[in-house]
């Protein structure tokens, strides 16, 4: 995978990540990624000595630009939060997030957390390195699970503290140290609801850049218990069928993916 910085000229080419306070550029009237050659583009930038390779989206290499906070604060009303690449343009969020998360780790990963000293960047893959003591340092990436429950012909849709009011989704948590992403599934969603589940699948995954995680995807079957919240975490939870589904999360979501699919066999269950 091309992920290293390379010195920043003029005459580059590329689509152009250029984030800040996990905000994206997309500057006026298209409110796009802008993409072309750099000199052609009069960004309002001052371009930096060197720029990091991202990858590379429909044959255009995709570059991340680091600017200054002052320069953020001088265009700050072109800078949008990533959902709203996830919604309007959901094929470049993958790259968006991943620009992030590179910006992200350049800049929390400066000094070492050993000796305190220096980092060097290792320019063969994307890391960072103390010389003195050899301590080497990736991106952190947080695997979070994310489960669709369903019993027969009804789904189990939680409102969690953290959700927007009168929208409500799956249940969701962090993998522990040492625990199998299968773990998590059964300890989250006993410790959030109190209830057991069975016939793990796995669905898929989705990078989600608030501010590292990756979501994995499972579905599963009710197995036994009664709902018991924790209070902490959930402020109301219900088993819905087809008809009486609230309002979920988008498709462009993972979750919105895994109810859609659970939609299906609850259809099937009917
Ligand atoms: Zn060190």
């Amino acid at each position: 995978m091309i992920q290293h910085s390379i010195k920043f000229n003029q005459e580059l080419e590329g689509w152009w990540c250029i984030i800040a306070n996990h905000k994206v550029y997309l500057p006026e009237p298209s409110n796009n990624i802008p993409c072309g050659v750099f000199a052609d583009l009069a960004l309002p930038f001052t371009p930096p000595e060197n720029v990091h390779e991202i990858g590379v989206f429909e044959g255009t290499t995709v570059y991340l630009l680091q600017i200054t906070n002052d320069e953020f604060k001088q265009h700050e009303a072109e800078f949008f939060g990533f959902r709203t690449v996830l919604f309007d343009q959901p094929e470049k969020f993958e790259f968006v997030a991943r620009a992030f998360q590179v910006d992200l780790f350049l800049t929390t990963h400066q000094f070492c957390g050993q000796c305190g000293n220096k980092m060097s960047l290792i320019d063969w893959e994307l890391a960072t390195l103390c010389k003195p003591c050899n301590h080497r340092c990736y991106p952190r990436i947080s695997p979070c699970i994310i489960v669709a429950i369903r019993n027969k012909d009804k789904i189990l849709l939680a409102q969690g503290v953290h959700h927007k009011p009168g929208q409500m989704s799956i249940l969701a948590g962090f993998v522990e140290s040492g625990e199998t992403l299968e773990q998590a599934v059964h300890r989250e969603v006993f410790e959030e609801v109190g209830i057991k589940v069975k016939n793990l699948k796995y669905f898929s995954s989705q990078p989600w850049p608030f501010p590292h995680s990756l979501m994995v995807g499972f579905t599963a079957e009710y197995d036994s218990g009664e709902l018991v919240l924790c209070e902490k975490e959930i402020l109301s939870a219900d088993w819905f069928t087809v008809d009486s589904m609230p309002n979920t999360a988008p498709i462009q979501s993972i979750a919105g993916q895994l109810i859609a699919q659970t939609k299906r066999m609850m259809k099937l269950a009917q």
